[in-house]
């Protein structure tokens, strides 16, 4: 079927919720995609910064041909071969870093980012009425991206994403990131006998435009949410697993550890796996009964991010994206046009000086680059971590 019909069939029975580019890739290898047509493109999208050990990776490839043809899907209700080897992987990487952690994470597997954070929010909630008296209250940030769906929606901190979807969720307040007097200020009001049961950040706002938190800024959210007793969240559904830099998650670069992480793109090559990790208290939270999910964590996705953070661990992702994302980011600063660099390993958005992004990312399609803008003046770069 050609383009042309293809785009015709969508129009008519698919909602028109993107507004698509013209192109169809129906083939990856690596770094690179090629249209229907045969033509080659270098990916630095990485379908939103998914894709992070390359297209068609052959040690994913294999893991998901064998397991489709072995079992999909029997329930969760029942113990499923190679889940709890890709938890304690998990916990592993988690425990990474400059200080690593012993205590084990534990996991809870979901099908998106977004469920990651709805899984987040109910735990931030449970964890509220068991220790801080039905404390539900959760500060995150002007700017942040959380998710579509209606809490996930209600904690973004983007007003235009909300205004035609409410009522939302109530509970969730908003700060600008880096302003460490607006949490204290947040942190200490009551909020109607409802105080402040958790804090949920995104160490480098990504859909927001690529905007970072200071380390000290950070370290400072960590000493006041323990004073506080409330939870710290960090979302690493797409700086997680080595997209920014030498240790696997954003949060390790910074030298902070949260109580509960969420994760998703970059877990499973490119099939639909997330998770929602936590220790400490916050792992005891969660009960029999209070969580669930009919596809999350099953057979196949279960391979799939098994051989993903096998493949990761195997090229030294860490290292890698370290000289790489430095590359990159230097060759970006040398353009004209840019203005700044900001963002972390292959995480970086470049501000630009004209109000150009949309014709850039145009103009590169064209000339087989997939780039991504975020509104005029922000290109985001987030390729396959194998790019070089
Ligand atoms: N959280 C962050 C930080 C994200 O960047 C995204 C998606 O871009 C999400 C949550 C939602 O993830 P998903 O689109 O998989 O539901």
């Amino acid at each position: 079927m050609s383009l042309e019909q293809q785009q015709a069939l969508d129009a008519t029975y698919v909602m028109q919720t993107y507004k698509r580019k013209p192109v169809e890739f129906v083939r990856g290898e690596g770094m690179r995609l090629y249209d229907d047509a045969g033509t080659e493109y270098l990916d630095f999208l990485s379908g939103i910064g998914v894709v992070s050990v390359g297209h068609a990776n052959p040690r994913v490839t294999a893991a998901i041909q064998q397991q489709a043809a072995k079992l999909l899907q029997v329930s969760n209700y029942f113990s499923i071969e190679g889940r709890g080897e890709l938890a304690e992987k998990l916990s592993g990487l988690l425990n990474a870093g400059e200080n690593p952690g012993t205590e084990p994470w534990r996991v809870f597997f979901t099908n998106s980012g977004t469920e990651s954070i709805e899984g987040a929010i109910k735990l931030a909630h449970k964890y509220g009425i068991r220790h801080l008296e039905g404390a539900s209250t959760i500060i995150t940030a002007h700017r942040s991206f959380h998710g579509r769906t209606l809490a996930a929606l209600a904690a973004t901190g983007q007003p235009s994403k909300q205004e035609l979807f409410k009522p939302l969720p109530s509970g969730f307040v908003h700060v600008d990131i880096n302003d460490i007097h607006a949490l204290k200020t947040m942190l200490n009001q009551g909020f109607g006998g409802k105080a402040v049961c958790a804090v949920l950040l995104e160490c480098v706002q990504g859909e927001g435009g690529v905007y970072p938190c200071t380390e000290e800024y950070l370290r400072a959210v960590r000493q006041l949410t323990e004073e506080h007793n409330a939870l710290l969240i960090f979302d690493e559904v797409q700086t997680g697993f080595y997209r920014t830099g030498a240790y696997p998650f954003a949060f390790q670069q910074y030298g902070v550890v949260p109580d509960v992480v969420t994760l998703a793109k970059g877990l499973g090559g490119g099939v639909p796996i997330g998770a929602l990790a936590a220790h400490g208290i916050a792992a005891e939270v969660l009960e029999p009964g209070d969580h669930g999910s009919t596809f999350g964590g099953g057979p196949l996705v279960v391979a799939a991010a098994n051989a993903t953070l096998d493949e990761l661990v195997a090229m030294d992702a860490g290292k890698h994206v370290a000289e790489v994302g430095a590359y990159l980011r230097e060759r970006l600063e040398s353009l004209e046009q840019v203005t700044e660099v900001r963002g972390r390993g292959l995480m970086l958005g470049a501000e630009l000086r004209d109000p150009i992004a949309e014709a850039v990312v145009e103009a590169g399609l064209e000339a087989g680059l997939v780039l991504n803008n975020i509104g005029h003046h922000i290109l985001r770069f987030l390729p396959p971590l194998v790019c070089t």
